[in-house]
């Protein structure tokens, strides 16, 4: 377990937010990482006997919040559809925003960056749905092209931005106060990540935890009736969930059902029959989530936005498919008010939340992770 952070709060980390679509970018100082002083209320704890302690300055209050921050503000870029394009853009970006730091000439500068899909061991990348970046060796490329632009060492830090949105949501966000948070992105795919007791659990090959390509459940009754057509997935599977809930999907399907073709998933589930298919796909989503590792908060990012009356319809639709739970019925039904949960329901049932950091969480995670992986001890 690593202790928690002690940092200079002026000390600054150019953080990336890289997506398929753009590229975020900003300067990010101590004081916005440090956990003691969250920007968000932590949401109401859950009672419940066998709560694990939390890390120290995790679980603060609405009186901690500060506002001394000096971060910059965010600029974004268009993401190339080419790898060198690619590399040679964020080359760009960063020699930017080193340029704007307020103390250089300086010895040394740490960049974190959270990106799709997965680097293994030698710092290869594959798994991002852009495609054009599978096998490449991201790492060694990059940390090249920032080497050659930038006049000091690069302390370069990488992550995948499903774990850095659930990081950044775990330890300053929605899930303050949680010792087990899942977190979840919906925009052009689907991912996520695990964050324990305020530290991200990543497997050692670094491919999980994944939930966007688990093989969706089938769900009654939007696949039933006959054999629905698989739905092929660009990672070589068929019915990935996330063919059936990003918010690619969602638009294609609502386009497939007859749907204006430039509406956009966040305001697709503000339909009805839209947001009645989405929340029973996702509750037996999330159902394997829920019984598998059990966390007690899910927060869900990215850029589609969930009402929050439909987050409290998710919940109970969970009922349906959490172990202990299922064989009470749920008493879904397309529109309406759920029944107020039984005292069992609300003790088992993970609690459910917006992300409190916007559009910064994935850029916040991504420079929690260069924190975490400049104090674990074989760096030090
Ligand atoms: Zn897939």
């Amino acid at each position: 377990m690593t202790a928690a952070v002690a940092m200079d709060s002026t000390e600054r980390t150019i953080c990336l937010d890289l997506g398929g679509t753009k590229i975020a970018s900003r300067l990010v100082d101590g004081y916005s990482l440090d956990a003691s002083h969250p920007r968000v209320a932590p949401v109401a704890p859950v009672a419940r006997a066998a709560r694990l302690p939390m890390e120290a300055g995790a679980n603060k209050t609405t009186e901690d919040v500060g506002t001394t921050s000096t971060t910059s503000t965010t600029s974004t870029t268009p993401t190339p559809t080419t790898y060198d394009g690619l590399i040679a853009t964020l080359r760009d970006i960063c020699a930017r925003q080193y340029a704007s730091l307020p103390d250089t000439p300086r010895s040394s500068i740490a960049i974190a960056i959270a990106h799709p899909g997965t680097l293994d061991s030698r710092g290869i990348w594959s798994n991002a749905n852009m495609q054009y970046t599978w096998q490449r060796p991201f790492k060694k490329d990059l940390a090249n092209a920032l080497n050659s632009a930038l006049p000091c060492r690069v302390d370069l830090a990488l992550c995948n931005d499903g774990d850095a949105f659930a990081l950044a949501e775990a330890r300053l966000g929605a899930g303050i106060g949680h010792a087990a948070v899942f977190g979840i992105t919906l925009g052009t795919g689907a991912g996520c990540g695990f964050v324990y007791q305020g530290m991200p659990m990543i497997s050692p090959r670094g491919t999980a935890p994944e939930w966007g390509h688990l093989t969706m459940p089938r769900v009654i009754p939007f696949d039933d009736g006959g054999s629905p057509a698989p739905r092929p997935c660009y990672c070589g599977r068929i019915d990935c969930i996330e063919q059936y809930l990003s918010g690619t999907a969602i638009e294609k399907e609502a386009i497939d059902q007859g749907a204006n073709a430039t509406a956009q998933a966040s305001t697709l589930l503000t339909e009805p029959a839209i947001a009645h298919r989405f929340l029973c796909r996702m509750a037996a989503a999330l159902g394997i989530i829920v019984n598998g590792f059990g966390p007690e908060s899910i927060v869900f990012g990215g850029g589609v936005v969930i009402p929050p009356t439909l987050l409290t319809r998710l919940r109970h639709a969970l009922i349906d498919h959490c172990f202990g739970l299922a064989h009470q019925p749920s008493a879904l039904h397309e529109d309406g008010t759920p029944p107020p949960l039984t005292e069992e329901q609300e003790a088992k049932l993970p609690t459910l939340h917006c992300a409190a950091l916007g559009n910064d969480a994935v850029m916040l995670g991504a420079g929690l992770f260069a924190q975490l992986v400049q104090r674990t001890p074989s760096s030090e």
